[in-house]
């Protein structure tokens, strides 16, 4: 067992709070669909990669996913094809790039940019959160391959990016999941006589992981995507039609929920998530018990959370995040004033 100084408290009064946020995880049963497909002539004869499925971790795995699709279109096209990249959140942006960089030209096609998806909501701890690994012991070491490339990916980035490396503290009662650290990325736990935050004296957990600065995260992202010739167009896909009418031989698919519809994706699914924004505070720790978390992001002290498997509403209620507010007074012992 290891002891700790006690660490700064924040402030969650309600004058501090900016706004409360929400958004849909694009899930999927048996994880990552990450493959391709030769479309027919019907379809424009065009390649097809998939690259969607990244639950609640999407912004974690996201260079590890671009590896992988990209991979997939060098392997099945010539490198002097031209590629259109369906959405821009972190997938298609990451992978866009992760094709740039490769020498292809590219074309990004979304109905929002990235400034607007459910990846600038999110948080974003690194933790693979919110997916399924897989059923075999094939497909877990793939993802675990996945997740170890992230990983390096995020830590091999400038300072612009936003990502850093803190220390996160758990209850010891709270939910543990040994498997977020098998694939030997981050360092498993280490048992503390006593968590150096919170108000009640309690034992508990810390471990070191990234931490991904999001709204900024974006923002360099599409300018790398753009610095390297990347191209965005605004425009919704309604109907499989629009993608063989695309100029480009090879497609590669980051719908993220759009997928569900358009591919007739029965297993993507949704989970609903909400945020308490306050003002940013810089505690240099995070607080984790579950869905229940707070990460000092630069622009907003971030107060999660939940996750409702099925429910696909993006905005928040106003209910539930007073009750996330609720959570963290309690656990910081600040008085709840309704
Ligand atoms: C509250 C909350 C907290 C989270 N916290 C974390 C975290 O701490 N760490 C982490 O790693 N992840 C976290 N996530 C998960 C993360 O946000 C997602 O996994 C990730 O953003 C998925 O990225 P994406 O690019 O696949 O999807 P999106 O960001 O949703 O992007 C999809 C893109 O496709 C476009 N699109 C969809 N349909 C169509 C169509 N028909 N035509 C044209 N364009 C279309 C959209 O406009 C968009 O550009 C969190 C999510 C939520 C909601």
């Amino acid at each position: 067992m290891t002891m700790v100084e006690t660490l700064a408290t924040p402030d969650l009064s309600d004058e501090n709070i900016l706004r409360f946020v929400g958004g849909v995880r694009p899930c999927r049963r048996g994880g990552l669909r990450i493959e391709s497909e030769q479309l027919g002539a019907d379809a424009g004869s065009k390649l097809l990669v998939h690259n969607y499925g990244h639950g609640g971790c999407g912004v974690s795995i996201g260079f590890g996913t671009a590896d992988e699709a990209a991979a997939l279109v060098d392997a099945h096209s010539s490198t002097d094809e031209p590629v259109c990249v369906l959405g821009a959140g972190v997938v298609g942006l990451t992978t866009a790039l992760r094709l740039l960089q490769r020498g292809r030209r590219v074309r990004i096609v979304a109905e929002k940019p990235g400034t607007e998806t459910v990846s600038t909501v999110a948080g974003a701890v690194w933790l693979p959160t919110g997916i399924e690994f897989g059923e075999t012991p094939e497909r877990v070491a793939w993802f675990h391959a996945i997740l170890n490339r992230s990983v390096r990916a995020l830590r091999g980035l400038d300072q612009r990016f936003g990502v850093e490396e803190l220390p996160v503290f758990e209850p010891a009662g709270a939910p543990a999941y040994p498997e977020f650290f098998d694939n030997g990325t981050i360092e498993p736990p280490t048992a503390l006589e006593r968590l150096p935050i919170g108000a009640a004296e309690q034992p508990g957990r810390v471990y070191r992981t990234l931490f991904i600065h999001t709204p900024r995260f974006l923002r360099v992202l599409i300018a790398e995507v753009e610095m390297m010739g990347g191209v965005f167009e605004r425009r919704t896909i309604g109907r499989l039609k629009d993608i063989a009418d695309l100029a480009e031989p090879v497609v590669v698919n980051c719908l993220a929920m759009g997928s569900r519809s358009l591919f007739d994706d029965g297993a993507v699914y949704p989970a609903r998530g909400m945020l308490v924004l306050m003002k940013p505070q810089p505690l240099g720790y995070i607080a984790h018990d579950g869905y229940k978390y707070m990460f000092p992001r630069e622009d907003a002290l971030v107060l999660g959370g939940c996750f409702l498997e099925g429910d696909d509403r993006a905005e928040p209620d106003e209910a539930y995040c007073r009750e996330i507010l609720r959570h963290h007074r309690a656990f910081f012992g600040q008085d709840d004033p309704r």
